[in-house]
């Protein structure tokens, strides 16, 4: 049997998923998974990998980027892994997981810390084939990460090493997200992030003069593992790094480059005007000539 309610021990640590350190390490299996399946996806991985490494200079201003996929090429030797989960074990404590027994997988990974602006995806549109069709292709331990989102009993977590039970669950968040970027252009789907939207859990758009206009979750890319998720502020029109390192850690391609503009399509009415007023730069009072 195999299901995140029976973890038992594990459990605080499979609550960091939405950690980076832990996150890294899976992912980090994960690549060297992937890259055994096939030499052409890892090879596709590669590339989009530095293509983001070129990007970050340019659009961050200075600010460390926390980002997991840099340092994938250097996995963790197994006592700094050991290390690392310690220190974070004690760190993030306090940490409550929903451990009831009622919590299907799918709220439960959508409540942990980071993973705010993923919405639940409906079990009926999980199950529907049609949904996850070409999905199976891209997502190693397809069957076992499905039953783990379904809450499918399974004996297969009782086969599996440690490591392998934890690339099922690194294959699980891949395909939740691979899912949701499906889901969320639906109509229930749309809604469903309208609340979110309403409640301000994408966040707020740093701009001074747009005046905490919240914001909608964008990626730069549909391809999986190529660039981390983004808010897009539907005033400035611009793209912004979210302000927790969590969020700032997961796939952009589980909220797809669609998203947020056939978001701002379907209800007209959300859309803001232009912002009225910009910062103008000033010396002493006065506006700076430009040449
Ligand atoms: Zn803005």
């Amino acid at each position: 049997m195999y299901n995140h309610r029976d973890r038992g021990g594990r459990s605080s640590k499979s609550e960091l998923m939405g950690g980076p350190f832990d996150r890294k390490r899976i992912n980090d299996a994960l690549d060297k998974h992937l890259g055994k399946l096939s030499p052409s996806i890892s090879r596709g991985l590669n590339n989009s990998k530095e293509k983001e490494r070129s990007s970050v200079p340019s659009t961050s201003t200075g600010k460390p980027q926390l980002d997991h996929r840099d340092s994938r090429s250097a996995p963790l030797s197994k006592a700094q892994c050991s290390d690392v989960e310690s220190e974070t074990d004690s760190e993030e404590s306090d940490v409550s997981g929903s451990d009831g027994d009622d919590t299907s997988w799918i709220s439960w990974f959508c409540n942990l810390r980071g993973n705010e602006f993923f919405c639940e995806v409906d079990d009926d549109y999980v199950q529907d084939d049609f949904n996850l069709c070409g999905l199976s292709h891209q997502v190693p331990y397809y069957d076992y990460a499905l039953y783990l989102i379904l809450d499918i009993e399974s004996s297969h977590g009782d086969m599996f090493t440690e490591e392998q039970n934890e690339m099922v669950e690194s294959a699980a968040e891949m395909l939740y997200g691979l899912i949701h970027v499906r889901y969320i252009l639906t109509t229930k789907g749309m809604s469903a992030m309208l609340e979110k939207y309403k409640s301000y859990d994408f966040g707020r758009c740093p701009r001074v003069c747009c005046t905490g206009q919240p914001c909608l979750p964008v990626g730069q890319s549909d391809i999986p593992r190529s660039s981390t998720v983004k808010i897009y502020c539907p005033k400035c029109e611009d793209i912004y790094y979210p302000r927790s390192k969590y969020q700032g850690n997961i796939d952009g391609a589980y909220f797809g480059t669609t998203f947020p503009h056939l978001f701002l399509m379907t209800y007209g009415h959300l859309k803001p005007h232009k912002p009225t007023q910009n910062y103008i730069p000033r010396v002493f009072g006065f506006k700076i000539h430009k040449p």
